[in-house]
């Protein structure tokens, strides 16, 4: 297929696939059908050093640019595999490297650069908040030295294959802000004394294999020196965090999109009926064209959005368009490749239907295409806000 000459990172690109060459479709199928954690995979994405490529080297992490972590995403996806199992380290890392006290990211980067602990779960959705997250309800009661934390979570992801939590809790409540968004704190919160501690969890099982969970909090004790930052200040952090995630999500998506494109043109071109090749019809050509060139519209807004990161500049209208182009993108590369697979496209083996339902999580998750929209129409275009 295509390939851009100037692309900066052959090597990087080569180094992952090589990687993922050892776990093949048959590896993702497996564990899919199992509903089975990635270990293996996940493991070797560790011992690689890629799941530290954000953490700076002088804890032992890589140090890398954001458009480098996005081509390490981009490229688990575009072999076959699901970085969504992994990712959340990456982005979740950013609290902790820039908002951290010296004494925290001494005491936990290293160790997590080095594969012997795991920061893989995030606590921010609840039940009754939703997208809202300025209405969560789990709250943090300071006591002396320590936080009480009562709550519940839904959709954290992880937990029971990650050794650290970020939580995102009121330490005051919603009625008792000046503004919506402040009150809110972020919490490490160290999983290996928490569960069966105040921390217990129910698996959701998903049309995805992505282990994630609802989550209860009932007196869990958080030392006061496992905040993150200043009290009341996490949705800052928060977002803060927001535009490297929608860089490395948007990146996920395009090695997706491209997963399908080039299963899809292959099978277009081996596939006989009424004696010739179903990619000779423009009926099938012409939705896998399209969602090609969407495809390379969204990957050029990905490195737009990841060179003004990495520059320091705002980049909140292009990490976002990056993100809804490349997740509609892959959306409807998607959808090109499950007709052109015909019956295929439905078979196990063929990992279609598996990308397929993976793909369709971006269009929901971390964040919904429709405030996506919320936020370029208000923020990038100036209209009134919606929500
Ligand atoms: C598999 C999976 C894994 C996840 N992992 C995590 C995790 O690890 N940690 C975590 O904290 N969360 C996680 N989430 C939660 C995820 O971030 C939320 O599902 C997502 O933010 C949407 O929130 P919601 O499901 O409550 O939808 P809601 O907020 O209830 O919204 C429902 C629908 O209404 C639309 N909508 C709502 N308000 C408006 C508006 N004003 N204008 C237009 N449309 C609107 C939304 O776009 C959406 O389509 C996960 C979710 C899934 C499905």
């Amino acid at each position: 297929m295509h390939k851009n000459p100037n692309d900066l990172y052959s090597d990087l690109r080569r180094w992952v696939r090589r990687l993922c060459d050892r776990f093949p479709g048959e590896y993702w199928q497996r564990v899919d059908a199992e509903e089975a954690y990635p270990e293996a995979f996940v493991q070797a994405m560790t011992e690689a050093g890629y799941l530290a490529a954000l953490i700076p080297e002088e804890y032992g992490g890589g140090g890398s640019t954001i458009a480098e972590a996005s081509v390490i995403l981009e490229e688990v996806n575009r072999s076959g595999g699901n970085a969504g199992v992994c990712h959340a380290q990456m982005y979740i890392m950013g609290a902790l490297v820039r908002h951290g006290s010296e004494a925290q990211k001494a005491r936990y980067l290293p160790p997590i650069a080095a594969g012997e602990l795991r920061l893989q779960a995030f606590g921010v959705t609840e039940p009754d908040a939703g997208t809202d997250t300025t209405r969560i309800r789990t709250l943090a009661v300071r006591k002396g030295d320590r936080y009480i934390i009562n709550g519940q979570k839904i959709w954290t992801s992880r937990i029971a294959h990650s050794d650290l939590m970020l939580l995102l809790a009121r330490t005051t409540p919603l009625e008792e802000v000046k503004k919506r968004t402040h009150g809110l704190s972020l919490f490490l919160v160290d999983l290996r004394q928490a569960v069966g501690n105040g921390v217990t969890f129910t698996p959701i099982p998903t049309m995805i294999n992505h282990h994630t969970t609802q989550l209860f909090i009932d007196n869990l004790e958080v030392p006061v020196e496992n905040r993150i930052g200043e009290e009341g200040m996490g949705f800052r952090y928060l977002l803060d965090g927001l535009n490297a995630e929608r860089i490395l999500i948007a990146a996920e998506s395009i090695g997706d999109g491209d997963w399908f494109m080039e299963r899809a043109v292959a099978y277009a071109n081996e596939r006989i009926v009424f004696d010739r090749p179903i990619g000779q019809n423009q009926g099938i050509q012409f939705p896998l064209a399209r969602a090609y060139a969407d495809l390379r519209a969204a990957d050029l807004m990905r490195f737009e959005a990841a060179r003004l990161f990495d520059a320091g500049q705002p980049c909140g209208a292009e990490a976002n368009m990056a993100k809804l182009l490349a997740a509609d993108a892959a959306w409807d590369a998607a959808n090109a490749a499950m007709q052109t697979f015909g019956g295929f496209g439905f078979a196990r083996e063929y990992d279609i239907e598996r990308k397929f339902r993976e793909t369709r999580l971006y269009q929901v998750a971390p964040i919904s295409t429709n405030l996506i929209l919320a936020y370029i129409a208000q923020h990038v275009l100036g209209m009134p806000r919606s929500y």
